[in-house]
């Protein structure tokens, strides 16, 4: 059977979806070099409201999916619905450093609504004091949130990250992690993260979409059940511990 088989069979239909994807195969063809297969059979969904973390190894095709479910990269086979709704936070910050961070946040959005007011989402993420400041100035947490503050400046119903807290030190990621949950859960948004950090995401998703090393394939999609605000270090050390059992290939213990 083809590992879209792991996501249940309706999913793909499901209508409280806020996006959906479903590649059957992505292939790069570099000019001179060989093709290199990124993507295989990759079906899944994200409803509202749901915090889904996607894990698998460096190199699996997870950049290349989120790209194409964003309508960034038309070159696959396959189907995808919703991008026009999502709020896109990228590994890098890609600020233009010539802009304020007002200006960059604003450049977010459409033509028509960037003089909308944005002070409630300033305040929010700390960034009132450096709407008039210039990205050089800012140490790369506070330019991840500037990325973070230009994804949600819009109001999207699901918000996409792709390792958004790499390179921080442990404390900036907690902090980050912390306001995006309670962002996105005040807002009644949706989450697809790209992570590395299967703590992380132990900790935050409500569904763990794993997927094998490159082409990037369905392995696994779990329910973590345990609403958010219950777990405790012991819980989220028994289920990893457990993913890692079943799952070693992505998971390491
Ligand atoms: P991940 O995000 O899971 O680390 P990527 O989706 O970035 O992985 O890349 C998957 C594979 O596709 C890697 O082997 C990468 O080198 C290759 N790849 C990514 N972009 C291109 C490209 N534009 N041309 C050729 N190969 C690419
Ligand atoms: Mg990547």
């Amino acid at each position: 059977m083809s590992a879209a088989g792991a996501d249940s069979p309706g999913a793909g239909a499901d209508p409280s979806a806020v996006l959906r994807v479903s590649v059957a195969g992505k292939t790069y063809r570099p000019k001179g070099l060989e093709p290199v297969e990124a993507v295989r059979d990759l079906a899944f969904s994200v409803r509202a409201g749901e915090i889904v973390c996607l894990i698998g190894p460096s190199g699996a095709g997870k950049t290349t999916t989120l790209r194409i479910l964003l309508g960034l990269d038309t070159d696959f086979t396959g189907a995808v619905a919703g991008a026009e709704q999502a709020g896109i936070v990228f590994q890098e910050p890609r600020l233009l450093p010539w802009r304020s961070v007002e200006h960059n946040v604003r450049l977010g959005l459409p033509r028509g609504k960037r003089r909308r007011d944005l002070d409630a989402l300033f305040e929010r993420l700390s960034l009132t004091p450096w709407r008039s400041r210039f990205p050089g100035a800012l140490s790369l947490g506070m330019q991840r949130r500037v990325a973070l503050a230009r994804a949600l400046a819009g109001s999207p119903r699901v918000l996409v990250l792709d390792e958004p807290f790499v390179s921080l030190d442990d404390a900036a990621a907690a902090e980050l992690r912390a306001l995006v949950v309670d962002t996105v859960d005040a807002a009644g948004m949706s989450v697809l993260m790209v992570t590395h950090n299967v703590g992380e995401a132990i900790q935050i998703a409500d569904r763990l979409l794993l997927v094998s090393r490159r082409p990037a394939t369905l392995v696994a999609d779990i329910a973590l059940g345990r609403p958010r605000p219950a777990r405790d270090r012991a819980w989220a050390d028994a289920t990893r511990t457990s993913l890692a059992g079943r799952h070693p290939e992505v998971i390491a213990d």
